[in-house]
């Protein structure tokens, strides 16, 4: 097989990830593409077991997305979040009525004894993706912070405190006996494959909670397919979320250099923005300079291209 033409795998939290899933999917013949998510945002509301990350891949990758918002479905109606409100229920995350669905049937399928993994297959192919979407492991895992304001869960300080308290330290609650994907480590050894592509998507809270997750690191290393990050680190600001200012609570150099550090042991190649150059000039690694701001369809399409482009050049 052409090396140009295996199999591709990629690493993504949400929102930012799920840009560049985009970019990669229109590009790829869509059943060469794996996609791996993060669920260290994953947990239980209202009864309901919610997974925000892999939720967001599904509705972009069926182009239900919301644009405007940045999660949720497009077109989405909240009958049920205002029927909430006057009963007097929990409201801080919001919940469409078309995005309930999502939840409730996945809550009733996995007290079934489905495997998350089972029924994000199912819904994928029912909502005509071609790709694969792979949760990182079907064990819980859940990502936990330990800020000024006390231990909070995932959600508690994303949604419901809007990321304000400073974060001192993070821990994947469940990582430790958490299996990975056994697809997802197979995929990774696959002979042909092509690239690993780690998505720009926040390096704490979207990518760190599927290297914790053993076996995923360790197999990441050994991989003979070039591995290829794309710092979320634009001109030394985030695009969007928490990442630049978790750098500095963390005491962390503000810059794309932060991201590249923390994948070293397992990347071959650093695609940064063009508005960087100066801060990755002394990296110890490749790197790239290209446009990374994808707020286009083309934009997504053309970083897709850049970076399997810069795999196949660096190829082992
Ligand atoms: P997630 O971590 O993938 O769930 O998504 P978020 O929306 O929380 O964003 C995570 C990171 O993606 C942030 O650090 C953003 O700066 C980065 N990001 C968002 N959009 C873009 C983009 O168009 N280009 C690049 N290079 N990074 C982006």
């Amino acid at each position: 097989m052409d090396a140009s033409s295996g199999p591709v795998i990629a690493l993504s939290g949400g929102v930012g990830g799920a840009k560049l899933v985009l970019g990669l999917y229109r590009i790829l013949p869509p059943d060469t593409l794996t996609v791996v998510a993060n669920t260290g945002d994953d947990f239980e509301h209202l009864g309901l077991t919610v997974c925000p990350d892999l939720d967001t891949l599904l509705y972009t990758l069926s182009g239900q997305a919301n644009p405007e918002l940045g999660w949720g479905r497009a077109d989405e109606t909240w009958t049920f979040m205002a029927a909430l409100q006057r009963l007097g229920g929990e409201t801080w995350f919001r919940l469409g009525d078309g995005d309930l669905a999502t939840h409730v049937e996945r809550t009733r399928r996995l007290a079934g004894g489905e495997s998350l993994s089972a029924v994000i297959d199912s819904f994928r192919r029912r909502l005509g993706i071609g790709a694969r979407l792979l949760p990182m492991s079907d064990d819980a895992v859940r990502t936990r912070l330990e800020t000024d304001r006390g231990a909070l869960d995932f959600q508690d300080y994303f949604v419901r405190l809007r990321c304000e308290p400073a974060v001192r330290r993070l821990h994947f609650a469940g990582s430790e006996t958490a299996r990975p994907h056994p697809e997802a480590i197979a995929a990774l050894a696959h002979p042909a494959l092509r690239a690993v592509v780690i998505c720009p998507s926040n390096p704490f809270i979207s990518i760190d909670p599927i290297l914790a997750v053993p076996g995923m690191r360790d197999t990441l290393r050994a991989s003979k397919a070039p591995v290829v990050a794309v710092s979320p680190i634009i001109g030394g600001q985030a695009v969007k979320g928490p990442t630049a200012k978790m750098m500095a609570e963390l005491g962390l150099p503000v810059d794309a250099t932060t991201v590249a550090h923390r994948y070293a042991d397992f990347l071959d190649v650093y695609v940064a923005d063009e508005a960087d150059a100066d801060a990755v000039a002394g990296l110890d690694m490749p790197v790239v300079l290209g446009p990374t701001l994808m707020q286009t369809l083309e934009g997504r399409e053309r970083l897709a291209s850049l970076v399997l482009e810069t795999a196949d050049r660096v190829r082992k």
